[in-house]
C-alpha cells in the first residue's frame, strides 16, 4: 500500500534538508506521493520563499522594486540546485516568474511558485515524477474540493511505479486558474491526497518530533504524546497547540487514514499518531494539556430565570450581533457565566452589558477580565473516576483559584477558568499530577 509523505517548509529549506528528505523517502519503498512546501527558514534570519513571494506582490502592488526580494527567491532556490547538483532544473521556470511580474499578476498564481519550484527541485532530487497541483487538486467555484475529478485523476495516474512529487498549497478551479489554500495549506494537499490514493497512512514530515503534552515553553521538556485521537487534538489545537492546519484533518478522518507527526531531523523518533478510532490500547491518564490567555467572563444574575425560558439564548444573540464568540457557557440556577475573548468584548463592553441587562431584564451582569481557559484532554476520562477530582485538588493544593468549570457530556476534556496570572501555574500543576516532573 501506498504511503503519503509531505515535507514542511524546514524540511526543505536547504541542500542539506533536501539530502535527509532523500533519506526518508528511500528508506521506504511505499513513500510513493511525496508533497512538499515551498521552501523554508534555515535558521531564525532566513526567510520563508513563501513570505518572499507576498512581499514581491505587495511591492508590486505599490509601484516599489521587487529585485531585492526575488534576487533571495532566487538564490535560495538555485544554491539548492546547485549544491545538489540538479542544472538547469529551474532556471527557465525562474526567468519566466521574473519575466511575469513584470506585468499584471494573480496574486495566488505567484505564491503557488514557491511550492512548485520547490517540487521541481525535489523531484529531479529524489528522481521522482514531478505533476503541477493544478492537474491533480481541484476546486469548485465555491471554494469546496472536487472530490469526484481529483479521484479521477488520480486513477488515471496509477499505477505509481516510481512515485510522484506533487507541489503543496494549490490547486485549480475549473477554469483552470490557480487557487491557493490558506496558509500551512500543503498538510490538506497531502491529506487529500491521502484520502483519494485511499493512502495506509499519510505522513508529515516537520521540525518537532510529534505532538507534546503541554507547551513546552510552559513545562520542561513535556513527554510525546505517542497516539490521540481527532477529537482529543481538535480540543488542544483549538486552546494553542497546533501542529498540522485544522483542516488536514476532514479528508483523512473518516477513512481512518493514521496521520503520523514525523521529524525530519530525527527520523527513528516515532513520532505522534492521530486517529480517528484507536482499537485496544494501555491506558493513560491525560493525553494533553493547552491554555490560552486573555478572555472575560459575563455573569448575568436574573431572579427567577429557572422558571422562564430563552435568557441564555437572548444573552448569546446579544453577543452574536456583535460579532463575539461565546467560547464558554456555564450555568447555575438563577445566573449563568458566559466566557469570550477580551479583545472582541472590551471594545463594546458597554453597550453589550447594557443589551444584555436589557433583553434579559437581567438584575445584574457582572464582568471580569483577565482569565485563562485551560483544558485538559483525555479519552480516558469516561472510563476512569477520579480524573476530575485529581485536577482540582493538586489546583487546590497550590492555592489556585478556579473561576470556572466545564465538561461536555462525552467527557472528553474538562476546561477551567483561572486568572492570567496563574496560567503557567495550572499547566504546570496539572502536568506535574498526571506525568511527573514539570
Ligand atoms: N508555503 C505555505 C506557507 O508558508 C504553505 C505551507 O507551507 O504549507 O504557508
Amino acid at each position: 500500500m501506498i504511503k503519503v509523505a509531505k515535507f514542511g517548509g524546514s524540511s526543505v529549506a536547504n541542500s542539506a534538508q533536501l539530502k535527509k528528505v532523500k533519506g526518508i523517502v528511500e528508506a521506504d519503498s511505499s513513500r510513493k506521493i511525496i508533497v512538499t512546501s515551498a521552501s523554508g527558514k534555515e535558521n531564525g534570519e532566513d526567510h520563508k520563499i513563501t513570505d518572499l513571494l507576498y512581499l514581491c506582490y505587495e511591492h508590486k502592488r505599490y509601484g516599489m522594486p521587487i529585485d531585492m526580494m526575488f534576487n533571495l527567491i532566487q538564490e535560495k532556490l538555485l544554491t539548492i540546485q546547485r549544491e545538489l547538483s540538479l542544472d538547469n532544473t529551474i532556471d527557465e521556470d525562474i526567468q519566466a516568474l521574473y519575466e511575469a511580474l513584470k506585468g499584471p499578476i494573480e496574486l495566488d498564481y505567484l505564491i503557488s511558485r514557491g511550492e512548485f519550484l520547490t517540487g521541481k527541485l525535489l523531484s529531479r532530487y529524489l528522481g521522482f515524477r514531478f505533476i503541477d497541483a493544478k492537474e491533480m487538486i481541484f476546486f469548485k467555484y465555491n471554494g469546496e474540493f472536487d472530490y469526484p475529478k481529483m479521484v479521477e485523476a488520480f486513477q488515471k495516474l496509477e499505477p505509481i511505479e516510481t512515485g510522484v512529487v506533487i507541489p503543496g498549497f494549490y490547486g485549480s478551479l475549473p477554469n483552470g486558474d490557480i487557487r491557493l489554500m490558506t496558509r500551512g495549506g500543503s498538510d490538506i494537499t497531502g491529506s487529500i491526497l491521502a484520502n483519494v490514493a485511499e493512502a495506509e497512512r499519510y505522513e508529515n514530515w516537520t521540525d518537532v518530533s510529534g505532538i507534546l503534552k503541554a507547551d513546552p515553553r510552559l513545562v520542561k521538556q513535556p513527554k510525546q504524546i505517542d497516539i490521540i485521537t481527532y477529537e482529543e487534538l481538535r480540543e488542544l489545537s483549538y486552546m494553542g497547540a497546533s501542529v498540522i492546519h485544522e483542516e488536514a484533518v476532514y479528508p483523512v478522518k473518516d477513512k481512518n487514514i493514521p496521520i503520523y507527526i514525523l521529524n525530519t531531523n530525527e527520523p527513528e523518533n516515532k513520532g505522534t499518531i492521530i486517529l480517528n478510532k484507536v482499537a485496544i490500547e494501555k491506558r493513560q491518564a491525560i493525553t494533553g494539556i493547552a491554555g490560552k490567555q486573555d478572555f472575560s467572563i459575563l455573569t448575568v444574575v436574573k431572579e427567577h430565570m429557572s422558571d422562564e425560558f430563552g435568557t441564555i439564548r437572548k444573552a448569546i444573540e446579544v453577543l452574536e450581533s456583535f460579532h463575539i464568540k461565546v467560547e464558554q457557557i456555564s450555568t447555575a440556577i438563577d445566573r449563568f457565566s458566559l466566557v469570550v475573548d477580551s479583545e472582541q468584548l472590551k471594545p463594546v463592553l458597554y453597550e453589550v452589558v447594557a443589551q444584555i441587562k436589557e433583553i434579559c431584564q437581567a438584575n445584574q451582569v457582572n464582568v471580569s477580565h483577565e482569565l485563562s481557559l485551560i483544558t485538559v484532554v483525555s479519552r480516558f476520562m469516561k472510563e476512569k473516576t477520579g480524573m476530575s477530582g485529581r485536577v482540582f485538588e493538586a489546583l487546590g493544593k497550590e492555592k489556585i483559584n478556579i473561576s470556572l468549570i466545564s465538561q461536555t457530556g462525552d467527557e472528553t476534556n474538562i476546561i477551567i477558568a483561572v486568572s492570567n496570572q496563574d496560567y503557567r501555574k495550572t499547566i504546570r500543576t496539572i502536568y506535574q499530577e498526571f506525568e511527573g516532573a514539570a
